[in-house]
């Protein structure tokens, strides 16, 4: 069934707010089984959005609009739709009863633009009457049109409680849609794509999704069908066999992050942590952290920025940092092992690079990673080349350091460095 998305509000066309409404709802029907077709989005205009409105309704099975429902001046989707659709606003008295509710509830008085949110073109009804975000639909020669506001937390809400169920209700043929989603970390899309070969024509019915997300890339795969059990039974068949063909490059298969997975590895295994992070600044900490009860398996860290630091707090020494440099195999192993050392910890985890977008030297390029993991029996180390901004280096080298730890539990060879 294809679908439209229009998000009103001139500050999306003026590139002043990012447009997360399109994204959100557009997910979540695909995820549905939903397609949409065309994303618009129009300023506060009354000619722009009236004519995005009518052309949507001309080819569209349904049609989802969020923005211009607040009470302010440049709020006018609800005007625009009244003359667009030739349906007059009339006073929902029941919107107009919870405005005054909420209004009483906060002593506050009921204004003219607050009340302007209860008038409604005729027809409509209120999505949530019980709620205090609020939006509604109405129905236009058979195409449901479902207007939503603007912010997008209660946008988000009235599509995941109210739309979702309603618009599935209205165009399903198939009644159950599931969906599956691996993380992939080290593989770039042609080669996942290599990796997965013509599986995709012999899948049938099952809808592919790939999905880039620095440094990650995601798969999905969503499939309609008649029961659940089938459906989850064709759907893990292909994860299965997907799995058979990326092999380790798979992180996750489901909703968590590298930072939890590793936690439960960590935890499973009774393994204890502690992390020395030059280039990274103490990210790698951050995101191990990130996770409630990290405190059973990961001791601490050390951000040694400075070759003094590295000296001072791990005891790396001073003549590898003058003969190699602090970006180099033998520091970052000094580092791993003094901080597994210290820390009275099973691994010992260490990062020395250069971020960008100075300090490069022409053997050392900005980008230049070393890893090191230090266990109780040897120490592990490798070269990395990472591209992109400041930010996009340390955040990869604190993915590539927790994958590490992820490979190292699952006994899957590190990715290759230099
Ligand atoms: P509105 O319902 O148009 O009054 O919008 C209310 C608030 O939500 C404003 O701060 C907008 O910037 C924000 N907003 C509206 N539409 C979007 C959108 N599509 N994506 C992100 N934020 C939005
Ligand atoms: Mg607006």
């Amino acid at each position: 069934m294809e679908g439209e998305i229009i998000t009103i509000g001139t500050e999306l066309v003026s590139g002043r707010t990012l447009d997360l409404n399109a994204w959100y709802a557009a997910g979540r029907l695909a995820a549905s089984g939903l397609q949409v077709t065309r994303i618009t989005s129009v300023g506060d205009d009354y000619d722009k959005v009236s004519d995005a409105l009518t052309r949507a309704l001309a080819v569209s099975r349904f049609v989802i609009v969020t923005g211009g429902l607040g009470a302010t001046d440049d709020d006018i989707t609800s005007e625009i739709v009244a003359g667009a659709l030739d349906r007059p606003l009339c006073l929902d008295k029941q919107m107009f009863q919870l405005i005054k509710h909420h209004s009483a509830a906060r002593g506050l008085k009921v204004t003219a633009s607050m009340e302007k949110m209860a008038w409604m073109p005729r027809g409509s009804r209120m999505l949530n009457p019980e709620g205090t975000a609020c939006g509604f639909c109405l129905m236009e020669k058979d195409i449901p049109l479902y207007f939503l506001p603007g912010v997008p937390d209660q946008m988000r809400y009235l599509m995941d409680n109210f739309v979702l169920p309603e618009i599935i209700g209205l165009f399903e043929t198939l009644p159950v849609v599931r969906q599956r989603v691996l993380k992939l970390y080290g593989l770039n899309e042609p080669s996942i794509a290599e990796m997965l070969g013509d599986l995709r024509n012999q899948t049938k019915g099952i809808v592919f999704g790939f999905y880039p997300n620095f440094p990650e890339n995601h798969i999905t795969l969503s499939l309609r069908g008649q029961d659940e059990t089938s459906v989850l039974r064709e759907l893990d068949r292909v994860k299965d066999e997907i799995k058979r063909l990326v092999g380790p490059g798979i992180f996750s298969e489901g909703s968590e992050n590298m930072e939890e997975i590793i936690g439960q590895g960590l935890a499973e295994k009774d393994l204890t942590l502690s992390t020395a992070e030059s280039c990274t600044g103490g990210l790698i900490g951050h995101r191990l952290t990130n996770v409630p009860g990290s405190s059973a398996y990961y001791m601490g860290g050390m951000v040694v920025y400075s070759n003094q630091a590295k000296i001072d707090l791990l005891g790396v020494s001073a003549e590898t940092l003058e003969a190699q440099g602090a970006v180099s195999d033998r520091t970052v192993r000094e580092m791993a092992e003094g901080v597994r050392r210290r820390m009275q910890t099973d691994l010992g985890l260490a990062v020395t690079g250069i971020a960008g977008p100075d300090g490069a030297t022409k053997d050392k390029p900005v980008g230049t990673v070393h890893l090191g993991l230090a266990v109780e029996s040897e120490t592990f180390s490798r070269k990395y080349r990472f591209w992109g901004t400041r930010e996009q280096v340390k955040h990869n080298t604190s993915m590539m350091a927790l994958d590490w730890i992820r490979r190292y539990m699952n006994g899957y060879p590190f990715l290759p460095g230099l």
